[in-house]
């Protein structure tokens, strides 16, 4: 029965978009570059039970980084280190995929692994001008599995 559910949910992969199984923007825990690592921004970064917490910069749309929770390893809240500090030294890149991009492709992206396992989905606003593009949500790798295994994955 089980094998009969997980069979079927990597046959719809290709169904399926990453817009349909993303954590919305609105939804995701972020941190502006400006922050202040001091002991109330990174009691609510643990507290979240993220391991990677998107960085913007001005618009929660603008997300230019990634803060990894490892990172914080040699960080001592007393010292007040701005984010931005830490996120120049680390530099670690995003990934940005379409939100049209069908799960079987996103899952073969992350498992080439090159780009991480979680990725920012865009969609395209075409208006009067260039077209511009807008970020709608994240997807990572344990949102396509749930797709393909087709049920919860309860996090530790
Ligand atoms: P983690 O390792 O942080 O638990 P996972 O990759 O296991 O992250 O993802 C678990 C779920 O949490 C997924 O549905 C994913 O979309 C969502 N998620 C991951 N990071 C964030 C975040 N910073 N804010 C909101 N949701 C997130």
């Amino acid at each position: 029965k089980e094998e009969v559910n997980i069979i079927s949910g990597a046959l719809d992969l290709r169904k399926k978009k990453v817009c349909d199984v993303m954590t919305k923007l609105k939804d995701c825990f972020m941190l502006p570059i400006n922050s202040v690592l001091d002991f109330e921004t990174m009691s609510e970064i643990v507290k979240s039970g993220y391991s990677r917490i998107p960085v913007y910069e001005g618009a929660r749309g603008n997300i230019i980084t990634v803060l990894f929770i490892k990172d914080l390893a040699f960080v001592d809240p007393d010292d007040n280190t701005p984010l931005r500090t830490l996120c120049q030294y680390y530099q670690n890149p995003c990934n940005f995929v379409f939100e049209d991009v069908t799960l079987d492709v996103m899952l073969k992206q992350f498992k080439e692994g090159h780009k991480g396992h979680m990725a920012f989905v865009q969609r395209i606003e075409e208006g009067d001008g260039d077209p511009v593009y807008e970020t709608v949500g994240l997807v990572t790798l344990e949102d396509v599995i749930e797709e393909m295994i087709q049920a919860e994955i309860v996090d530790e």
